[in-house]
């Protein structure tokens, strides 16, 4: 038991003395960390149909999940806020169960266009009996083939259009998506897991959650939550689905602790996720013009990125692996696909986009720059929480 407790402690002052460039994560501000080691861990509370919950003790934290509810549901402008998915792929299962039967056909991005794994066919479709094809793309320009995509669901009718991406850098043309879902009678869900805290801020795909019959996603890569899952709809028919396909079907204990976090961090976005959005946005853009000019190829020059992360170019010798593993050497961390995140750094409050690319590339050439990086993170602070 001490040892994991240690290696816990060491782990926080490691990870708090390194430059934290991984898009799915973010930093939790010090309120939602306290929320989230509450005595709200280790409790249940299930409401009812009727109203009444079927534990005890739980009225405390009624109004906490109350209160986090409507936050979410101002903060998104819906008019239906599910808060209770333990993660986004939780949240996107139930959605997809609520939007389709068995034997049903959705199209989705596919992994050379940086779908989310779980979209292809030996996951999320198997498990649900569902048949699956690809959305058209373009992957060199990172876009959907609209022209073919119109053709393929006019011809295939898909009950259900998956969008949403892993590797995502660019909003879809969601005007004409609808139309070309509407003619064929095709439900759409955006899976906004990468980009939700880049839309609570307005920015990136702002009529998301308008525009598609369902918006899910994970509260802890752009957004400033704990991990978890949001379910967001305007259409109230669906509901009844959403809440069947939730409790006892994909999950049970929402963790408390968890939505209490949540409603914490929705407050926190409701009132600094437009600032932080726009840094979001312009650091991407900027740290992706500075790595291209050191020398380490971003895709999708000369816009890079609308989104809290640049896509390292795979060409030449770069073998993503190799590439992180020199970087964790220097106290820099970013995954092993080839993604770079700002979603962190901006939630720091900083914006020295040249340095950050100096240093990586620097790392990459072989110098050793960790006591460099160490000095950098140690002057920054968590921003945008109170
Ligand atoms: C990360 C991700 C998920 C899964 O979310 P978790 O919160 O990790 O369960 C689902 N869809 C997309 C597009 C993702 O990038």
């Amino acid at each position: 038991m001490a040892e994991i407790l240690d290696l816990v402690r060491k782990n926080d002052k490691y990870r708090a003395e390194t430059l934290n460039l991984q898009a799915s994560e973010n930093r939790l501000s010090p309120d939602v960390k306290e929320a989230l080691s509450s005595d709200l861990a280790s409790r249940y509370s299930h409401i009812m149909p009727d109203g009444n919950n079927s534990y005890g003790g739980t009225s405390l934290f009624e109004q906490i999940y109350e209160k986090a509810r409507s936050d979410v549901q101002s903060l998104y402008n819906v008019r239906y806020a599910d808060i209770r998915p333990t993660g986004g792929h939780i949240a996107v299962l139930a959605a997809i169960k609520s939007l389709t039967k068995k034997g049903d056909t959705i199209y989705a991005i596919g992994p050379e266009g940086g779908g989310y794994p779980g979209y292809q066919e030996e996951y999320i479709p198997e498990m649900l009996s569902l048949r699956r094809e690809s959305i058209p793309y373009l992957p060199e320009q990172q876009e959907i083939d609209y022209d073919e995509m119109a053709f393929a669901v006019k011809r295939n009718r898909p009950n259900l259009i998956v969008l949403g991406q892993s590797a995502f850098v660019r909003p879809y043309d969601l005007a004409r998506i609808s139309e070309i879902a509407e003619e064929s009678g095709s439900r759409i869900l955006y899976d906004a897991s990468h980009v939700m805290g880049l839309i609570a801020g307005g920015k990136f795909q702002p009529d998301a959650a308008k525009r598609a019959d369902i918006m899910v996603g994970s509260t802890h890569k752009s957004f400033f939550g704990p991990q978890g899952g949001l379910i967001l709809t305007n259409d109230l028919d669906l509901v009844p689905k959403i809440e069947k396909n939730l409790t006892w079907m994909t999950m049970d204990n929402m963790h408390p602790n968890r939505v209490a976090a949540l409603g914490i961090a929705a407050r926190e976005m409701l009132k600094h996720g437009k600032k932080y959005a726009a840094l979001v946005e312009k650091n991407s853009y900027n740290l992706g013009r500075a790595l291209d000019q050191h020398g380490i190829s971003v895709r999708f020059g000369p816009w890079f990125s609308k989104s809290h992360q640049v896509l390292l170019s795979p060409s030449g010798d770069r073998d993503f692996i190799a590439f992180s593993k020199e970087l964790e050497r220097n106290g820099i961390i970013v995954d092993r696909d080839g993604r770079v995140g700002t979603s962190e750094i901006s939630r720091m409050g900083f914006s020295g986009m040249d340095e950050v690319a100096d240093l990586i590339s620097e790392a990459h050439a072989g110098h050793n720059v960790l006591k460099r990086v160490t000095d950098l993170v140690s002057l920054l602070k968590i921003e945008f929480w109170r």
